[in-house]
């Protein structure tokens, strides 16, 4: 089967079948409107008294002591950042291979990022490069568990506990994934994790807090919650100047998220269990092929992907006579996989904003505004982050476990790699540059 002709070059394509709601998220139903409907019914929009509830149901369902709504993932993460003391000339140690709102809002703080390499197996912080990041002012490390792979918190936890940091969690592509045992966003000091329409868990624009440490929570709300900043504030520190926050900022949640997040969050264990089994059956049909390898943790390890929100797979162009990534992918999509790209996020380190961009008006570079040394000199000792682009592809996020369905996109990828001989006649290479933060955007444009 999988020596029939490829779709580019007029064979019949591998994706036969409509993909009708296989990939819809996230489900509404009748429930979701109905919650929403109440919320405006009520003129409850603003306020707090739904997303107090929705904070409760999220405090069970990771089993942990406080939980914080935030209007995004992005603000969450920054009230992370602060709830941890991070401010002016402090550092954070974040990937470079990540989505932006991980770390850039630390320059709102003062304080700078320097990034740590990733792991070319997980595509998280590698823990053997955290050491080489860290001065007597880095505050905290920020570990992303990248779509869906859970980084390696056993080490990531030893090293910050040495030097006496903080670890946040960014949770935002990993709802429901589970580290030994424990929850993802529950092993670090604190937690951030966006929950905005396009992640696995999705709410619509909202973000979640989560932490056992009250300070911590204390000072996210001193920052942006106003209207809790009141006497129930127990940080002496804090406790003189309650009424006004603290940022400036307002970050509440709008309550038609809230309500919502209620639904999605009780259905979401059971809906993440169709994905999981969807996707790690997609990989068991790929196990054999030549250049193509799983990223999820391996079986017995005791670790579990979380929602596998933009979900990625290795590619070893070794093996298929060196076929650029470029290639291959054009070949999956015209056999029906329409998302089918290379590449991940560009690299942090290689946007302007991290290397020359003055946004505070300090008269030199915000990334080295207020630090004691020039982190970005750091940033030439990242090789894996600088290759990973072209040793990566997206798969198809299947929402349901539907096998003769899933049998056909895994069959696209398989008939593209088992080809490459074919493929490598007409190969031109890959371009400069791979992935984007906003990839799906940015490479169809190109295209078109
Ligand atoms: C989406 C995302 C965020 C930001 O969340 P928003 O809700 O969009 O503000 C932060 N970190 C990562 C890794 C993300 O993918």
């Amino acid at each position: 089967m999988s020596s029939e002709e490829l779709a580019l070059f007029g064979g019949t394509k591998a994706v036969a079948t409509e993909q009708g709601d296989l990939f819809t998220w996230p489900i509404i139903t009748q429930e979701d409107e109905e919650a929403a409907l109440d919320v405006l019914r009520k003129g409850a929009m603003s306020g707090i008294e739904v997303t107090e509830q929705f904070e409760a149901d999220f405090r069970d369902w990771l089993g942990m002591d406080y939980a914080l709504g935030f209007n995004n993932g992005t603000n969450a993460l920054l009230a992370a950042m602060y709830g941890c003391g991070v401010g002016v000339g402090d550092e954070i140690i974040c990937p470079s291979i990540t989505y932006w709102a991980s770390c850039t809002s630390a320059y709102s703080l003062g304080a700078t990022v320097v990034f740590a390499d990733i792991d070319p197996v997980t595509l998280c912080m590698d823990p053997k490069d955290i050491e080489r990041c860290i001065s007597e002012r880095t505050k905290a490390i920020v570990v992303v568990h990248y779509v869906g792979h859970p980084a390696a918190m056993d080490e990531i936890m030893a090293i910050a506990n040495k030097y006496q940091v903080k670890v946040i969690e960014d949770v935002s592509h990993a709802h429901g994934g589970i580290y030994k045992g424990k929850k993802l966003g529950t092993i670090g000091h604190v937690a951030g994790m966006s929950m905005m329409s396009g992640k696995a868990l999705a709410v619509g624009e909202a973000g979640m807090l989560v932490t056992r440490d009250r300070e911590i929570y204390e000072r996210a709300i001193a920052l942006g919650h106003y209207e809790r900043y009141d006497q129930r504030i127990e940080t002496k520190s804090l406790q003189p100047f309650i009424e006004l926050p603290l940022g400036g900022y307002k970050f509440r949640m709008h309550q038609l998220s809230s309500a919502v997040g209620r639904v999605q969050l009780r259905h979401y264990d059971a809906r993440h269990e169709q994905i999981s089994l969807a996707m790690n059956y997609f990989w068991d049909l790929l196990e054999d092929v030549p250049g193509l390898r799983a990223h999820r943790p391996e079986k017995g390890s005791g670790i579990y992907m979380g929602g596998w929100y933009a979900a990625r797979g290795h590619y070893v162009p070794e093996e298929l006579g060196g076929l650029s990534i470029t290639r291959f992918t054009e070949a999956v999509r015209a056999e029906g996989v329409e998302d089918c790209y290379p590449g991940c996020n560009i690299p942090l380190h290689t946007h302007l904003l991290n290397k020359t961009a003055d946004v505070y008006s300090h008269g030199k570079p915000t990334r080295i505004a207020t630090s004691h040394r020039d982190v970005r000199q750091l940033d030439s000792r990242l090789p894996v982050t600088e290759g990973i682009s072209a040793r990566l592809f997206t798969i198809p996020w299947f929402k349901h476990f539907r096998k003769s369905e899933i049998e056909q996109y895994a069959n696209a990828y398989r008939k593209a790699a088992l080809n490459y001989e074919r493929l490598l006649e007409s190969d031109q290479g890959n371009p400069s540059l791979l992935g984007g933060w906003n990839m799906f955007a940015k490479l169809k444009k190109k295209e078109a």
